[in-house]
C-alpha cells in the first residue's frame, strides 16, 4: 500500500483524474435488459425444456442469479412492458392494453422512466428491438418523423418495430422515422378498413406462404397475412427471415460504437412470438417447428450479444437482465404447427406451470428471470419473489439515484445481485384487465366470469366462483381451496381489494379508473 498510494496520486496528477476520481467498473456497469417476447417458463433448457437446447440462455442462468419466482407484471405485451419502462402497475394506467400498431405512444413524456432514471445518471440509452408502446399522437404520418416516440421517454437512440411481427407497420422505425422509405411511395395504415385494391388473406390465399388460423387475415407482406391494411412503402419493409441477424447486428454495433462509456440497452427480442420467421440457418433445426426454431435464433443472439462484450472486454463492467414479457402460446393466430409439434415432442413452455400468454394462471406471467453479471454475481437459484416491476428502484438503488416519487417498484437490488432471499411479499398479476393476487405462497384470482379460454386454447383463468392455491405445495394450480380455506381467501381478498381499491370494481369485474 505504502508504494501504491504515491503511485496512483501522481497518475492524477498527470492527468488521468476522471479514472481516479470514479470508478466506471464500480459505479457505472452497462446495464442490458434483454426482453423477450412470449417465451415461457419452460421454454429454456436450464428450466426444464428437454427437445430445446438453449446454451447461450443457460449459461446467463448457470453463471448468473436464476429465479424461479420471477414475474412480468402482465400476461400480455403492451401493459407488462409499460410496467418494466415505469415501475409502476400497468393497471393505473387504463390504456396499458394491448396496443395496434398506429396507437399514440403510451408512456406520458412527463413521466419518470427507467432509460430517463438513466440519462439522469450519465448513461448513453437505446431501444433496439420490438417496442409495442406506440408512437405519435394517433394518426400517425408514417412519412414523417414521429413525434413523440421512443427517445421522447428516454432512449438516445431508437430503432424498432412498432408493435409486432404480426402487426401493420411491417417496417423499422429509427428515432421516429421510418427506414428506407422513398418518397415517392409513401407509407399508409389503417386499422379500420383496407387500401382500395390492396390484396388481404382472404381475398388472395394463393399469396401465403403462411396461412392464418385466428386473426391474422389483413394485408399480406413476405406471404405473411397480418393485422392491420398497409399500402405503399415498398422500399421499407422488413424481411422477417432477416430481422434476428437485422437487430443483432445493431446492438452489436451499438455496444461498439459505446464501449468506451456507461449505457443502458433495451434489446427487444421479437421471438417467439407470432409469426415464427426463423432465419434459413435455424429452420428446421429443433424438430418443433418455427417456435423451436426461433427460439433457437434467439438464443444465438443472446450469445452473440455476450460474445460481443467479453470480446470487447467489458462483459465484467456489464449487468445483463434477460426475461420474457409474458407466458408462452403455441396456436397464436398461425397454421404453424406449433401446439402440434410440442404435444407430439413433450414440450411444455410453460413447464409445470397453468395457463400461458393471456392467462392469470401463473403461466401467463411467471417467466424466464435471470440476471448475470460476470465477476460480481456468484451463481444462484433464487427463489425470491421479483417482478420487472422491480428493476426500476433496484437500479437506482445500484446506481445510487435519489427517487423522490412513489413508484410500485421496490428495491430488491440485494436480490437481484443473489446476496439476499428477500423478494416482494406480494405481487398483483394482471391479464387482459383481470387481476390476480399473489402473497407469500398463495395466488388470489377473484370471480370472474367469461370464457374458461381464447381461441389460442390457453386457459384465462376465469373462475366464477374465484380462486385460492397454494403455489408451493400445488405449483400447477390444481387444487382450489376457496372452499377449503375460506378464511384464508377472504384475508386475501380483503388485502387485495384494499391495494385495488382505487382501481378494481368487484361488482363489475373491471378496473375502473376513479
Ligand atoms: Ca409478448
Amino acid at each position: 500500500m505504502k508504494v501504491s498510494v504515491p503511485t496512483i496520486t501522481l497518475s492524477c496528477l498527470t492527468g488521468l483524474m476522471a479514472a481516479c476520481t470514479s470508478s466506471p467498473k464500480q459505479t457505472q456497469p452497462n446495464i442490458i435488459v434483454i426482453l423477450a417476447d412470449d417465451l415461457g417458463y419452460g421454454d429454456i433448457s436450464v428450466q426444464g425444456a428437454k427437445n430445446i437446447h438453449t446454451p447461450n440462455i443457460d449459461r446467463l442462468a448457470n453463471e448468473g442469479v436464476r429465479f424461479t419466482n420471477g414475474y412480468a407484471t402482465s400476461a400480455t405485451s403492451t401493459p407488462s412492458r409499460y410496467a418494466l419502462m415505469t415501475g409502476m402497475y400497468p393497471w393505473k394506467n387504463k390504456d396499458a392494453k394491448i396496443l395496434p400498431g398506429d396507437a399514440p405512444l403510451l408512456i406520458n413524456p412527463n413521466q419518470l422512466t427507467l432509460p430517463k432514471m438513466m440519462q439522469e445518471e450519465g448513461y448513453t440509452t437505446a431501444a433496439i428491438g420490438k417496442w409495442h408502446l406506440g408512437m405519435g399522437v394517433g394518426n400517425v404520418n408514417w412519412n414523417e418523423t414521429i413525434h413523440p416516440n421512443a427517445n421522447d421517454i428516454g432512449f438516445d437512440y431508437s430503432y424498432l418495430i412498432a408493435a409486432t411481427v404480426d402487426r401493420v407497420p411491417t417496417v423499422y422505425v429509427e428515432n421516429g422515422n421510418v427506414v428506407g422509405l422513398e418518397k415517392d411511395d409513401p407509407l399508409y395504415v389503417d386499422y379500420e378498413k383496407n387500401f382500395e385494391g390492396e390484396p388481404t388473406a382472404l381475398s388472395h390465399p394463393e399469396m401465403l406462404k403462411l396461412r392464418w388460423a385466428h386473426g391474422h387475415n389483413q394485408s399480406i407482406h413476405n406471404g405473411i397475412p397480418r393485422i392491420g391494411y398497409q399500402k405503399g412503402g415498398k422500399s421499407a419493409l422488413w424481411v422477417d427471415e432477416d430481422m434476428a441477424d437485422h437487430f443483432t447486428d445493431l446492438v452489436k454495433q451499438y455496444i461498439s460504437d459505446n464501449k468506451d462509456r456507461p449505457f443502458f440497452l433495451y434489446f427487444g427480442l421479437h421471438q417467439p412470438h407470432v409469426p415464427r420467421t426463423p432465419n434459413s440457418r435455424f429452420a428446421g433445426t429443433s424438430g418443433l417447428g418455427s417456435r423451436g426454431d426461433v427460439i433457437l435464433e434467439a438464443d444465438w443472439s443472446v450469445g452473440e450479444v455476450v460474445n460481443h462484450l467479453d470480446k470487447l472486454g467489458i462483459l465484467e463492467n456489464t449487468l445483463i437482465i434477460f426475461t420474457s414479457d409474458n407466458g408462452p402460446v403455441l396456436n397464436d393466430g398461425y397454421q404453424d404447427q406449433a401446439a402440434e409439434l410440442a404435444a407430439a415432442s413433450g414440450h411444455k413452455p410453460t413447464g409445470l406451470l397453468r395457463g400461458g400468454k393471456y392467462s392469470l394462471f401463473e403461466g401467463g406471467t411467471r417467466v424466464p428471470f435471470l440476471v448475470y453479471w460476470k465477476g460480481t454475481i456468484k451463481p444462484k437459484v433464487s427463489d425470491a419473489l421479483v417482478c420487472q416491476l422491480d428493476l426500476m428502484a433496484s437500479i437506482a438503488s445500484l446506481l445510487r439515484h435519489p427517487l423522490n416519487m412513489a413508484l410500485d417498484s421496490r428495491n430488491l437490488l440485494p436480490a437481484f445481485l443473489g446476496k439476499s432471499d428477500q423478494g416482494r411479499e406480494e405481487l398483483i398479476l394482471e391479464a387482459n384487465g383481470k387481476m390476480a393476487y399473489r402473497s407469500g405462497d398463495w395466488i388470489l384470482i377473484p370471480p370472474y366470469s367469461g370464457p374458461e379460454a381464447n381461441l389460442t386454447g390457453n386457459e384465462l383463468g376465469n373462475l366464477p366462483e374465484g380462486g385460492l392455491f397454494n403455489i408451493r405445495k400445488d405449483l400447477g394450480q390444481q387444487q382450489n381451496l376457496l372452499s377449503t380455506d375460506r378464511a384464508k381467501y377472504d384475508q386475501m381478498m380483503s388485502s387485495f381489494l384494499e391495494i385495488t381499491k382505487e382501481y378494481y370494481n368487484p361488482e363489475t369485474e373491471e378496473i375502473e379508473l376513479k
